[in-house]
C-alpha cells in the first residue's frame, strides 16, 4: 500500500501549466496523468494530448466511459443546456469509478486540480466521498493567475488547441460552429445526420437569429454568410477550452 499521484488533465490550459510543472518541482513523483476524451474532441487535441504524454513522461491514462456519438445512439438524445448527461455519464462517472477501483490498492491518494488563485468561485469535481482521496490544488497553492498561466505556456513553447472541448458541443458559439462547417466538414455532415436522425438539434432554438437546425445553419454558411463575430470569438476564446467541463 501506498501513495497514488493522479493530474486530472483536460489538456485545457490551466491543467496542462499544472501537470508540467508540477512534473518539473518533482521529478521523482510518479503522477498518473488522466483524461477522459469522449471521442468526438478534434483531431488537434489529440495531437496535443501525445504530445503532452511525450513531455511528462510517467503514466498517462485515458479513461472512455463510451463514445459521444455512442451514447447519443444509444439514448436516441442529444445533450443539451438542460440535460448534460454528457459530461456526468463521459466523465464525471468514469472518473469516480476509477478512482473508487485505487481506493482499494492505496493508502492514500492526491488528486491534483487545476484550478486557480484568480477563480476563486470555482470549484472542481468532488470526489472527497471516496475514502483515502485528498485533493490539491497546487496553482492555488502557488498563488498563479491566469497571466502566470499564459506566460508559463508560452515559456515552455506549449500551445493549446483552440478547441478543446467536443466537435459537437452544444455549448459552442454560433462561429465554432461555421469553423467547424468549414475546416472539418465531415464532422459537421455526421452532426446533421444525427439531428435528423435524433429529430433534435444540438443549437438551441432561438438563441439567435440563425437557424437551429444545423442542414440549414449550413445552407445559410453555404450561401456566404458569415457569423459577424466568427473571428473574433475565435480570438476571444483561442486560449480557452470548453467552458463547462474541460477547463
Ligand atoms: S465538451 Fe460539451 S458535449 Fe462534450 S462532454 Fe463537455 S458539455 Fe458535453
Amino acid at each position: 500500500m501506498s501513495d497514488l499521484h493522479v493530474i486530472a488533465l483536460s489538456g485545457g490550459k490551466d491543467s496542462t501549466a499544472m501537470a508540467v510543472r508540477l512534473s518539473e518541482e518533482n521529478p521523482n513523483t510518479e503522477y498518473v496523468h488522466v483524461c477522459t476524451p469522449t471521442g468526438n474532441e478534434l483531431p488537434q487535441m489529440y495531437e496535443h494530448w501525445s504530445n503532452l504524454r511525450e513531455t511528462l513522461g510517467g503514466t498517462f491514462l485515458p479513461i472512455m466511459g463510451g463514445t459521444l456519438e455512442g451514447l447519443i445512439n444509444k439514448q436516441n438524445a442529444l445533450p443539451n443546456w438542460r440535460q448534460r448527461w454528457c459530461t456526468r455519464m463521459l466523465k464525471i462517472e468514469p472518473y469516480a469509478a476509477w478512482l473508487m477501483q485505487q481506493s482499494d490498492k492505496y493508502d492514500r491518494i492526491f488528486s491534483y486540480v487545476g484550478l486557480r488563485a484568480d477563480e476563486e468561485e470555482r470549484v472542481g469535481g468532488d470526489y472527497t466521498k471516496i475514502q483515502g482521496i485528498e485533493m490539491k490544488y497546487p496553482m492555488r497553492e502557488w498563488g498563479w493567475g491566469l497571466n502566470d498561466v499564459l506566460n508559463y505556456l508560452e515559456q515552455k513553447n506549449i500551445i493549446i488547441p483552440e478547441r478543446t472541448d467536443c466537435a459537437w458541443c452544444f455549448y459552442q458559439t454560433l462561429g465554432e460552429w461555421w469553423v467547424l462547417w468549414k475546416e472539418h466538414p465531415d464532422l459537421y455532415q455526421d452532426a446533421v445526420d444525427l439531428e435528423s436522425r435524433v429529430g433534435h438539434t444540438f443549437r438551441s432554438p432561438g438563441r439567435d437569429t440563425w437557424p437551429a437546425c444545423l442542414q440549414e445553419l449550413r445552407a445559410e454558411f453555404e450561401k456566404g454568410r458569415i457569423p459577424s463575430r466568427t473571428k473574433r470569438q475565435k480570438d476571444l476564446f483561442g486560449q480557452m477550452q470548453c467552458r463547462v467541463c474541460t477547463k
